[in-house]
């Protein structure tokens, strides 16, 4: 039987976003909130233990930036690591992108590499060693796990508004190329592992797992999504 290829996630270095001015004006700002709203409820990232998460944050600060993963001395859970992400990028002042490489365990997932790179305030690229490192990871075995964690600095939303995270268009543009593939959505189905997508903004850890409204009515009135 033919296996259907995995498909790679070259598609990741069209990068993330925080979200900016809206292009459509208030139709694109409050899609973009309403849509958060059905996101998962945020990540608690209190009193996870704290050599786990010291010891993350460790491996995730002395990374080659943007490079190949770097190994854990021992593994830690889904929320540890978002914790240690978490601290990492609390103040920071640009956007950071923490990539956690695991294996699905249960209801979490036991993290055993990092890798790390920076952008600029409103953007952050994969590079091509970190697109590498996630296809070859991911098809290295079917529990394979995948996290991305990227962080919003404060912007013009936060002042406004004490809210949760808000994925913009574009990172939510991103994770629907991942995650309507057939072969991703029948790996996942099977009881496989996923790539799962979080944001740390205003003081909150939240994954983002909903299409953008705007993008859901142009798709049902026939219009092309740009
Ligand atoms: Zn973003």
């Amino acid at each position: 039987m033919l296996t259907p290829a995995i498909p790679s996630f070259a598609f990741l270095t069209s990068g993330l976003q925080s979200p900016s001015a809206p292009k459509n004006g208030l139709a694109d700002l409050v899609a973009t909130f309403v849509t958060a709203a059905f996101d998962p409820n945020p990540v608690v990232v209190e009193n996870l233990g704290e050599s786990a998460v010291t010891l993350t944050r460790r491996a995730i600060s002395s990374c080659a930036l943007g490079d190949h993963p770097r190994p854990l001395r021992r593994t830690v859970n889904r929320n540890q690591f978002l914790a240690a992400c978490y601290v990492e990028t609390l103040k920071a002042p640009i956007e950071h992108l923490i990539v956690g490489l695991g294996l699905k365990h249960g209801r979490t997932t036991k993290i055993s590499r990092v890798m790390h790179t920076v952008g600029s305030v409103r953007s952050v690229d994969f590079t091509p060693a970190m697109v590498a490192a996630i296809d070859a990871h991911y098809q290295s075995a079917h529990a394979a796990e995948v996290l991305l964690f990227h962080n919003h600095p404060h912007n013009p939303f936060n002042v406004l508004f004490d809210n949760l995270p808000v994925a913009s268009a574009t990172d939510r543009r991103l994770m629907l190329k991942y995650v309507l593939h057939p072969v991703h959505l029948a790996k996942a189905a099977s009881g496989g592992g996923r790539v799962r997508f979080y944001i740390g903004e205003n003081e909150f850890v939240g994954e983002f797992t909903q299409p953008h409204w705007l993008d859901l009515l142009r798709a049902q009135s026939g219009e092309a999504v740009g």
